[in-house]
């Protein structure tokens, strides 16, 4: 045990602590808890208010309520969805533990909606089997209305407060104490109270959700700033596949609030200024349903013809008032609000301008099946980092590779939350006291704050502003790493991020109160998102090939012989360093699906 010599930081001790309250988080404190140990979450904002409360259209799992279906199909729809970048053990493990998970969350409490016979209702999503299905597609999605992530979440908090997790509420984490041994704690500043923590666990588990807000338009929360994965960063470990990125190919145009693909699930489809049902031409059989990352381009490649829609000719139309005012407001209601409140449109009447939007974080911390963070050391061997664990958006075990399907994050979530508290169950048997600290380890933590409030009366009026920063990196972001991308482009853009991020070194805190200083907590988001957009345009400008979500007009095709990888990258004293690792195409216990040219 460490006594500190600063009188300004409180120690905690918990058997494990748990960075993030969304789904991800609270599935694994559940079962933690539940085990009996001492479970602390420590989050930024109130625990519902994590981004998993936003989700919408559903969860998949092959129960087969609708339509006829199986895991090996789901998981025959994920290798073929991640252009085949996933890793097949973790999806074979994913979509088996799928119909159990789903049901478990039933029994928790969680309010889907019902077919007649009681059983869980499931829609169409994308990139579902056509080639299996009856009636020519497998129906997978469970979903509660339009609003199952806000089911999930309020369930699981519930579920929490009943086992004993202890919440630390509006604590924003900074720094790992990590050294060759592993990972031994996390130091966290009181956002209400302007403290500093430290809190010694046995296990950490990165919870942290995507990193949306790299990019200007996205339809992930102001909160979703990739910390997880920055944090790791300057713990001196790699990030996973940062170059790919998911646009969702119906955010509300020009303001990014998400439709959900629920709605051509139900039965809505995309127009273009001519009125012509365009997916038709480049999807023939999944036509509006095919993966994201094809719909996305097939807009983009629309506008980019002329037909786009609107003054500016810059958007779809999704159509979807033949469904029905009633099937609407029972099965899409959240839809209608968004849709009236962003758009001014009653889409019981009018359809929808639509737009490809940035959605979400494929890359992140590099896990193994177990949820085990991973990296590869000098002699390119895979290792452990002990005692820490990654899951969620944040992480990337790399169920999604280069492209997600609808449906597969929550699942994602909620199956490895689970894993990972199993996982830590067993890790904690063996490991049964809190490890010695280097007595320094908190000064890390204290320094990232404080450097702050001194650029806030050093730099009065000369520093930058960090909101200004802040649009310039999510303007070079979105100007040069967008649905297609290509060299020069690119190039310039991995310029203009670099000087940013030094930049970002004179910016400056107008606030210098230390109770609820949100500019601060601004100010280390920005930090942890500049990270990420350097190894993200790092990763992509090297890619010469176009996969899932990374499209390039200069090299157009998939090139398995040079590019079934990984990208590791990590951030040193010269810069982004990237590496990289083969994919597991070996499944656990089937035949591995070997990669073939992707059509929907
Ligand atoms: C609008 C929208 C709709 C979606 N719809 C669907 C859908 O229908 N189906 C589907 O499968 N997926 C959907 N997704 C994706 C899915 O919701 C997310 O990927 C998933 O919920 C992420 O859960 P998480 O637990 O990993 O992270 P989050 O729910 O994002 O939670 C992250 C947590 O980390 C905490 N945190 C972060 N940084 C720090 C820090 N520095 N210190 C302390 N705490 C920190 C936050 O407070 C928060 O509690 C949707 C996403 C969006 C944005």
């Amino acid at each position: 045990m460490t006594y500190l010599s600063s009188d300004k930081v409180e120690n905690h001790f918990h058997d494990v602590v748990i960075i993030g309250s969304g789904g991800a988080g609270m599935r694994c404190a559940l079962q933690l808890a539940d085990a009996g140990h001492r479970v602390a979450i420590v989050t930024k904002v109130l625990p519902t208010r994590s981004h998993t409360v936003a989700a919408q259209g559903g969860i998949n799992a092959s129960l087969g309520n609708v339509s006829s279906d199986h895991w090996h199909w789901h998981m025959y729809d994920t290798v073929k969805g991640s252009d085949y970048l996933g890793d097949q053990d973790a999806i074979e493990f994913m979509c088996r533990a799928a119909p159990r998970i789903v049901k478990e969350l039933e029994h928790q409490g969680v309010p889907f909606s019902r077919l007649e016979n009681g059983t869980i209702y499931q829609r169409a999503f994308g990139g579902q089997s056509r080639e299996f299905g009856e009636g020519g597609q497998a129906l997978r999605t469970c979903a509660a209305a339009d609003r199952t992530g806000h089911a999930i979440l309020h369930t699981l908090y519930q579920q929490n407060l009943r086992a004993g997790t202890h919440f630390y509420e509006e604590f924003f984490a900074l720094d790992l104490i990590t050294d060759e041994d592993g990972c031994h704690g996390v130091m966290a500043w009181d956002i209400a109270n302007g403290t500093y923590h430290l809190f010694q666990a046995k296990a950490v588990i990165l919870a942290t959700g995507g990193a949306g807000r790299v990019f200007k338009t996205t339809t992930n929360a102001h909160i979703c700033t990739g910390d997880g994965g920055a944090l790791v960063l300057d713990a001196g470990l790699p990030v996973e596949d940062m170059e790919f990125f998911q646009f969702h190919p119906t955010g509300i145009a020009d303001v990014g609030p998400l439709i959900t693909e629920g709605v051509r699930g139900e039965g809505g489809y995309l127009l273009n200024s001519e009125g012509e049902r365009f997916m038709e031409r480049y999807a023939p059989t999944a036509k509006d349903l095919a993966s994201r990352d094809v719909v996305s381009r097939a807009i983009a490649l629309e506008i980019r013809a002329g037909r786009g829609c609107g003054p500016n000719k810059d958007y779809a139309l999704l159509k979807l008032d033949h469904l029905g005012e009633e099937l609407i407001m029972k099965r899409l209601p959240n839809i209608h609000e968004l849709a009236l409140r962003f758009a001014g449109v009653d889409c019981t009447k009018e359809p929808i301008p639509v737009q490809p939007t940035m959605h979400y974080t494929m890359g992140g911390i590099p896990t193994n099946y177990h949820t085990e963070v991973v990296y590869n050391d000098a002699d390119d061997r895979e290792k452990v980092c002990a005692g820490l664990y990654a899951i969620g958006e944040a992480a990337c075990v790399s169920v999604h590779g280069a492209n997600r399907l609808g449906g597969n994050s929550l699942l994602e979530i909620v199956v490895f939350g689970h894993a990972c508290g199993e996982r830590v169950n067993d890790y904690l048997q063996e490991h049964r006291y809190h490890a010695p600290l280097n007595p320094d380890c908190w000064k890390a933590g204290v320094e990232r704050v404080e450097k702050w409030f001194v650029s806030a009366t050093e730099r009065k009026s000369d520093g930058l502003r960090i909101a200004d920063v802040r649009k310039r990196m999510q303007a070079i972001m979105q100007d040069h790493f967008s649905v297609y991308r290509t060299e020069d482009v690119m190039n310039e853009g991995v310029e203009q991020i670099e000087s940013l991020a030094a930049e970002l070194k004179q910016a400056r805190l107008d606030d210098s109160g230390r109770l609820f200083n949100t500019e601060l907590v601004e100010a280390l988001e920005l930090e942890n998102l500049m990270g990420l957009a350097r190894v993200t345009a790092a990763g992509a400008l090297a890619r010469t090939e176009s996969r899932g979500a990374h499209a390039r007009d200069d090299y157009p095709d998939r090139d398995d012989e040079s590019w079934q990888l990984h990208t590791l990258a990590r951030i040193g004293e010269n810069g982004v360093k990237l590496d990289y690792k083969p994919v597991r195409t070996k499944p656990m216990s089937v035949e591995s699906f070997p990669p073939k040219k992707r059509v929907y």
